[in-house]
């Protein structure tokens, strides 16, 4: 299933965050999604993921058309992301949160028990892959910050997307957990899905990715493998201004 955008615009008043941004991610692969500070990167997720509706432009995945589709409407195509300032609900527990995932307020109650119960041990899955579910029971306000982003993803995850858009998984975690979100990414992705992550931190980057689009002033001015965009000039120059 491939994420393509073609025009892609958006202005806040006078201020152009997409400016005809023709995008073509690669399926199946990781891809990152980088540039500089108010180059337009989150407010491509938000169009992509329906959060914003663009003024002019098209999305589609897998062929369908999700310009302007509401998110419900993207997550259930099978495109699902996180968010730059962690979304988890403080006071409910980390199953409970994975639960309300895919079950807005968490409420399993309505299912048949054995719908329930699989559903559950379902959460608890995902909780063991990520290695925190021995904080099942923890109420997400008392975990780290590193913790509650693993914990989003597993809430992502528990809807079995088969593109997961990151923004910026490494903002602010330790140098160990950066390890393991490096290494869950590639193992996700062996695994068969497609990543597409907004990051700043270029050795994670580097590493993990197949393919980056660089983003300058509302559009890609470049794509590429991870060396082939090391050494482009245009790319350096968007950095430093030049
Ligand atoms: P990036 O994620 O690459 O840092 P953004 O998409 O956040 O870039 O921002 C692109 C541009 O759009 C910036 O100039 C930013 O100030 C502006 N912008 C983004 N969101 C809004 C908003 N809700 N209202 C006004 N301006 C915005």
């Amino acid at each position: 299933m491939t994420l393509t955008t073609s025009g892609l615009r958006k202005a806040f008043g006078g201020v152009v965050a997409l400016d005809g941004a023709d995008v073509e991610f690669v399926p199946g692969k990781v891809n990152a999604l980088i540039g500089p500070n108010g180059s337009g990167k989150t407010t491509f997720f938000n169009c992509v993921t329906g959060m914003i509706k663009p003024d002019a432009g098209r999305i589609t995945y897998g062929g369908k058309d999700l310009t302007g589709r509401a998110p419900h409407v993207v997550a259930r195509a099978g495109v699902g992301r996180t968010f730059q300032l962690c979304r988890v609900f403080p006071r409910m527990t980390a199953v409970e949160n994975v639960l309300a995932a895919v079950r807005p307020g968490g409420l399993v109650h309505g299912l048949r028990s054995a719908h329930r119960r699989a559903e559950i041990e379902r959460a608890h899955g995902w909780l063991t892959r990520l290695g925190i579910e021995h904080l099942a029971g923890a109420e997400a306000r008392n975990m780290s910050w590193g913790q509650q982003k693993l914990l989003e993803l597993a809430g992502v995850l528990m809807a079995e997307p088969n593109t997961i858009l990151l923004d910026e998984p490494a903002g602010g975690v330790n140098p160990a957990l950066l390890d393991r979100i490096g290494t869950l990414v590639r193992d996700l992705n062996a695994e068969g899905r497609t990543f597409v992550i907004v990051e700043h931190n270029m050795d994670l980057v580097m590493s993990i990715s197949d393919h980056i689009v660089v983003f300058d002033r509302g559009r890609p001015i470049a794509a590429g493998p991870p060396a082939e965009i090391r050494a482009d000039e245009r790319v350096l120059g968007a950095y430093l201004g030049v």
